[in-house]
């Protein structure tokens, strides 16, 4: 059996501003995580401990316990010694980010920051953890997908996909030639928790096509009919 969760990692977001928490969720999930939330210090660790999340994106300043106290404990505990901890902080005195780090934190932003610069982080210390495949590219006929530059080239050519064209390459290119139907597709891709009409999948196929067939190419997305989609060099 695919493990189809293999590669969307679980972040734990840890922000008490609910606005802030729920922008980052839809932001997330829309760049393939998989997204939980707590809301102050003392959930944070509940919620570590119930749902074992692959990185925790830790608000510095918290109700009930803060994000360095929270720090501490996560280094603390045997269990989360070596889960990968970045530090949201809206200070910007480079002395309380050197602080994060000491108490643990892999790594820190400051707010306000921009989504792109924290999922490149993410995926950073995600790949050092073992949580993401540390193979640096994919590869199928001629395409290549660069997983640190996010580049992706036909023949040489720059191709530009949309974040989910991009997610749903990158999961074709991992299983060549196999199958996958609109459902474990939605699952893989969207998430089991996100609801999305399977129609929706064949939309996106049909950027993605378009993203990526040049005029005289081979269509590289394969069709079959009834059962759903595969990265192929065979035409039905
Ligand atoms: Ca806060």
């Amino acid at each position: 059996m695919l493990d189809m969760t293999a590669t969307r990692p679980l972040v734990l977001v840890v922000e008490d501003e609910a606005a802030l928490a729920t922008m980052l969720r839809y932001n997330l999930e829309k760049q393939g995580f998989r997204v939980e939330e707590a809301a102050d210090g003392q959930e944070a660790l509940t919620r570590i401990a119930e749902t074992q999340p692959d990185l925790v994106l830790l608000d510095w300043m918290l109700p009930a316990l803060s994000g360095l106290e929270v720090c501490r404990q996560i280094r603390r505990r045997p269990a989360t010694r070596d889960l990968p901890v970045i530090m949201v902080t809206a200070r910007t005195e480079d002395q309380d980010a050197v602080r994060g780090l000491n108490t643990g934190a892999d790594d820190y932003i400051t707010k306000p920051f921009n989504t792109e610069a924290l999922v490149a982080r993410m995926r950073a210390l995600l790949r050092r953890s073992g949580a993401l495949p540390t193979k640096s590219a994919l590869a199928f006929h001629d395409i290549t997908m660069d997983l640190a530059t996010h580049r992706v080239t036909r023949n040489a050519r720059a191709l530009h996909l949309g974040p989910t064209e991009f997610r749903l390459l990158e999961f074709f290119l991992q299983h060549p030639r196999r199958v996958f139907s609109r459902e474990e597709l939605l699952d893989a891709v969207w998430g089991k928790d996100i609801h999305v009409e399977p129609r929706t999948v064949d939309v996106h196929i049909r950027r993605l096509r378009k993203a990526i067939n040049g005029p005289d190419e081979l269509d590289l997305v394969r069709t079959v009919r009834a059962a759903g989609y595969a990265i192929d060099t065979e035409a039905v």
